[in-house]
């Protein structure tokens, strides 16, 4: 399966893709168009195909593409804003809220792996958090006191399932795993047996609203009543831009030489945090390590993130072989939740569902049931908690004004520390940079024929300098996150258009 990145997820190896059974039609409004194949995009098509809906999904590339074959798959009650945290800026009734969606939308995944068969080694698994000093143990106990108080089955452990020395612990139970991949191709199939329609290589590129919304693509005009962007973050310029920055997450699988591997989903509290899980691929088992996260289009030389994790790893563990190296991409929203709903500043038929910090598996979900209701009720109790419009005075404003004041320092900033090379021979073989080259700005790289690739390095999203991105081999946006391959090309939105190939004049 094809996903946006050249490094390879365990989820994605060996498994032959999703082959799209049907075909779309340009002069029939269907009832809902679904913009996105990813657990968000795929779960809500087929809840809403099951009530009766009409509807398309439309992908930019195939199923799985984006992030959701490029996760680590845990299944979290316990999500990354801590529940202490959203009883301070939401309300003890809100956090209460978030626990039961959570768990709704856990426990959908498990309804549709029975109903539906689908073998993606779905399992529940308690989950611990432990503390290495004191500062971290005061911040542990602010955690549990917040998950005691919304019902989250929690207890302080003297034990962890990993070799790390720490100094507090909690384990809860009601968290889970599974191979997503196998999953959404289980989800994808249901959606087509009753009668849901998928359109892979389909780039959505506009859309223009009236009495109905008619969406623009590479492959030609839909329209529909009502419109949901499960895209990640959604394309074009959007307000939910500013308030979603995009940062990069590493993982890498391992065999241990002792097969001690954690029967259970594990986080220390650094900054950024380590997380584990063991996922298991015939009879053998991988621990899984992530990790080394940074905001996209931050850091060039990527390959050290791996390094970083394997050092780490070695530390604890005897370690027999790495096994997988991947890297993927994650929205952290300005106040802590995600946003789902009708999306800011558009009719209300344009529905939207992004920033789900590294718990997508489970908000992807939990949108779907919120779409839903909203789609076919018209109205659900998690509306006013969720929507995409609000915000949070206490929660946000000061994120919201240091990420875009970062946005601006690298719109102008990086224009201007642009280098001139007076020759090609300045750039390594396999490398790549951002120069001014016989009068031209360019983004060039140079492959491991030596040939030249260069682009414009000006985003097509809002005009950033794009930075190189080492292990991916990609051109990444530090503003928004759009990511593109060596040549140009959109792997990643908001951007829907391809970088301008420029010629240097040279073979
Ligand atoms: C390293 C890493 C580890 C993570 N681990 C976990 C975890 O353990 N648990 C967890 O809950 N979450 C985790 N997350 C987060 C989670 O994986 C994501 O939030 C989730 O996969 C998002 O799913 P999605 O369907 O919303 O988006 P995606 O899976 O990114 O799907 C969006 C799709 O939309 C398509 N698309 C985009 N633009 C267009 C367009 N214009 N036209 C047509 N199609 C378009 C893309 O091609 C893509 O296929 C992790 C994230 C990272 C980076």
């Amino acid at each position: 399966m094809n996903r946006d990145s050249t490094t390879i997820s365990p989820w994605q190896e060996n498994i032959p893709g999703f082959s799209p059974d049907s075909f779309a039609k340009e002069d029939f409004i269907y009832d809902v168009i679904i913009v996105g194949g990813g657990i968000t995009g795929l779960t809500s098509a087929l809840l809403l195909q099951k009530a009766g809906k009409k509807c398309l999904l439309i992908e930019a590339k195939n199923i799985g593409f984006g992030t959701t074959t490029g996760t680590t798959a845990h299944l979290n009650t316990m999500m990354d804003t801590s529940y202490d945290q959203i009883i301070s800026d939401f309300g003890e009734e809100s956090a209460r809220m978030v626990h039961k969606i959570t768990n709704q939308a856990i426990q959908l995944i498990e309804t549709h792996v029975k109903e539906y068969n689908i073998e993606c080694d779905f399992q529940y698994k308690k989950g611990y958090l432990y503390a290495e000093d004191d500062d971290q143990a005061k911040e542990l106990d602010k955690i549990y006191e917040g998950s005691r108080k919304v019902g989250v089955d929690i207890g302080y452990s003297n034990e962890i399932p990993l070799p790390v020395p720490f100094t507090k612990a909690i384990s809860f139970g009601e968290q889970a795993q599974f191979q997503p991949a196998k999953y959404i191709i289980g989800i994808a199939n249901e959606f087509e047996k009753l009668g849901g329609i998928i359109l892979h290589n389909c780039r959505v590129l506009n859309r223009i609203d009236g009495d109905k919304v008619t969406v623009e693509t590479q492959k030609g005009n839909y329209k529909c009543i009502d419109l949901v962007y499960a895209t990640h973050l959604p394309p074009g310029v959007n307000l939910l831009h500013f308030e979603n920055t995009p940062y990069r997450s590493y993982v890498i699988t391992a065999k241990l030489k002792d097969g001690n591997y954690p029967d259970a989903l594990v986080y220390d509290m650094q900054d950024p945090y380590h997380y584990y899980r063991t996922y298991t691929e015939g009879n053998e088992k991988f621990l899984i390590l992530g990790g080394e996260d940074h905001k996209t289009g931050h850091e060039e030389n990527t390959d050290k993130f791996f390094r970083n994790l394997e050092a780490y790893l070695q530390k604890y563990y005897q370690v027999e072989s790495i096994v997988h190296r991947w890297s993927s991409q994650y929205y952290e929203p300005a106040d802590g939740l995600p946003y789902i709903g009708h999306t800011p500043g558009l009719t209300n038929h344009v529905y939207v569902a992004t920033g789900f910090s590294g718990n997508g598996m489970t908000w992807g979900t939990a949108s779907s049931l919120i779409l839903f209701d909203l789609l076919t009720k018209g109205k659900s109790e998690y509306e006013p908690l969720f929507k995409p419009s609000r915000i949070n005075v206490k929660a946000s404003i000061s994120e919201v004004v240091k990420e875009n004041i970062d946005v601006v320092g690298h719109f102008v900033g990086d224009w201007l520390s642009v280098k001139k090379i007076p020759t090609l021979l300045d750039i390594a073989t396999n490398d790549a940079k951002v120069v001014k080259y016989e009068g031209k700005i360019a983004a060039i790289y140079k492959d491991s024929q030596s040939q030249i690739h260069a682009v414009n390095p000006a985003c097509t999203h809002l005009k950033c300098s794009v930075l190189w991105n080492s292990s991916e081999k990609s051109w990444d946006c530090p503003c928004h996150g759009s990511r593109f391959s060596f040549d140009g090309e959109v792997l990643v939105g908001p951007a829907r258009k391809d970088l301008e190939a420029i010629n240097l004049g040279v073979q």
